[in-house]
């Protein structure tokens, strides 16, 4: 197949993997891509590629048989909308679906029409609602602004004054949402959705904070690790539960209002004393957690990621994964989630990639003349790991990771420790 993979980070240089490790041989194109999709051989691409007019053009011009679109931004954008109407296979859903993700009130209100379990929510017009609106909830308050926010719209925090000065913030910009607290374990779910019918991947689980101990500011993920061994009631049951009273209902919904869903719904869930809920859908693979997902599909991703675009996912059987554990640990500049040092030069990643179960995701790197490697953002790659148990994929992480070299670079030190 001829494939076009949009995005320029992490998640999509572990598409582009998963892809080439295919029986099938494909030709893929990723517009941007970044430097390290280039050093895995595959051609990529200066496109704007959350520009509708610029993708289809580039589709036209080229021809592709199947388009998949990583991040939210294209999405919400509606990269998809015009390659779907002129009859291009899309992975991704068009803008209008993917409101799922880009506004928190609209899937709230999907959620609520489709019965699923959810965190009781409140709108919030201005600050001086917001107060009594705090107070009905309780602490810990959550405060979510709507759109998409660049991960700055979501405050969770015990401090009332700071609930009340982020809703200040963000009134002006649109609706803003008080949220009931909800306590216990987050989980990382994805489906492949076809409109109709959906495909569950496997669990994982991601770390959010920038510090050891899940301390410090919320980042865009510092490492992750599939499966979960704690899950209620194993696996198995845990992902037949989330399809029938999550995704089908969400997807059904959609379809019935005339927006069907054809992508990836990614559900963002916590297991709290009272159930599973769900405190978030993204409308595009999670980043860390598809690193690992992907690291232990067995089955051809491309086949799934097809008949989903086609309408078809209900002709395939449930995909395999390894019955090994993989990992990911992140590895971030300096001042990263902050203002980052850029520009500095990243060593060891040869040594990195030559330890056994290891394989490196770029996110942010660029080559240098002579061949190096310097890193130009915050989160700059990912070392992937698999192993017979988490014992073995944590040494083989932290020993690749040990190899390499950025000057503050940062990385946590406990991914995956509490189930090795
Ligand atoms: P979101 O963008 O909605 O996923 O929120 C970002 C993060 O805030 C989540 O991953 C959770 O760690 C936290 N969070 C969001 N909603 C809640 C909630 N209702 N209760 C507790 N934590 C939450």
């Amino acid at each position: 197949m001829k494939i076009l993979v949009l995005g320029p980070g992490a998640r999509e240089h572990a598409i582009v993997l998963s892809l080439l490790s295919e029986d099938a041989e494909h030709s893929i194109v990723c517009a941007p891509g970044n430097a390290g999709i280039a050093a895995s051989g595959v051609e990529t691409v200066d496109l704007a590629f959350t520009d509708p007019d610029a993708v289809t053009k580039f589709v036209s011009d080229r021809g592709f048989d199947l388009v998949i679109v990583g991040p939210e931004a294209p999405l919400v954008a509606g990269v998809a909308d015009p390659l779907r109407a002129g009859g291009v296979p899309v992975f991704g859903p068009n803008a209008d679906a993917a409101q799922l993700e880009g506004s928190k009130a609209f899937a709230k209100r999907i959620m609520d029409e489709a019965g699923v379990p959810t965190g009781r929510a409140a709108k919030v017009a201005n600050a001086a609602e917001a107060g009594a609106v705090l107070d009905e909830f309780g602490a810990p308050y959550v405060v979510k602004a709507d759109g998409l926010a660049a991960g700055k719209g979501v405050l969770v925090t015990e401090d009332r004054d700071a609930a009340i000065d982020h809703i200040a913030t963000w009134a002006p910009h649109g609706e803003v949402l008080v949220e009931e607290f909800l306590d216990g374990q987050e989980v990382s779910l994805f489906f492949f959705a076809d409109g109709h019918d959906v495909v569950a991947l496997t669990p994982a689980q991601d770390y959010k904070r920038i510090f050891d101990g899940d301390q410090g500011p919320n980042t865009g993920g510092m490492g992750a690790y599939s499966p979960l061994p704690w899950l209620p009631g194993g696996t198995e049951a845990f992902i037949e539960e989330i399809k029938h009273d999550v995704a089908i209902p969400t997807v059904r919904q959609l379809e019935a209002e005339g927006t069907p869903f054809i992508g990836l719904l990614y559900c963002g869930l916590i297991v709290t004393s009272k159930g599973v809920k769900v405190i978030e859908f993204n409308a595009r693979f999670g980043d860390p957690e598809t690193q690992v997902v992907l690291a232990r599909l067995e089955s051809p991703l491309s086949s799934y990621l097809l008949a989903a675009a086609q309408g078809d996912l209900a002709s395939l059987p449930a995909p395999e994964f390894s019955e090994e554990p993989a990992m990911i640990v992140v590895l971030a500049s300096e001042g990263y989630p902050g203002d980052v040092a850029t520009g500095r030069e990243i060593t060891g990643l040869e040594a990195a990639e030559a330890v056994t179960g290891v394989h490196l995701v770029h996110a942010a790197t660029a080559r240098t003349p002579s061949g190096g490697w310097v890193a130009t953002g915050g989160r700059v790659l990912g070392v992937v790991s698999r192993g017979q148990n988490f014992a073995e994929a944590r040494a083989r992480a932290y020993s690749a990771m040990n190899e390499i070299d950025l000057e503050g670079g940062q990385f946590r030190t406990d991914i995956a420790e509490r189930v090795a």
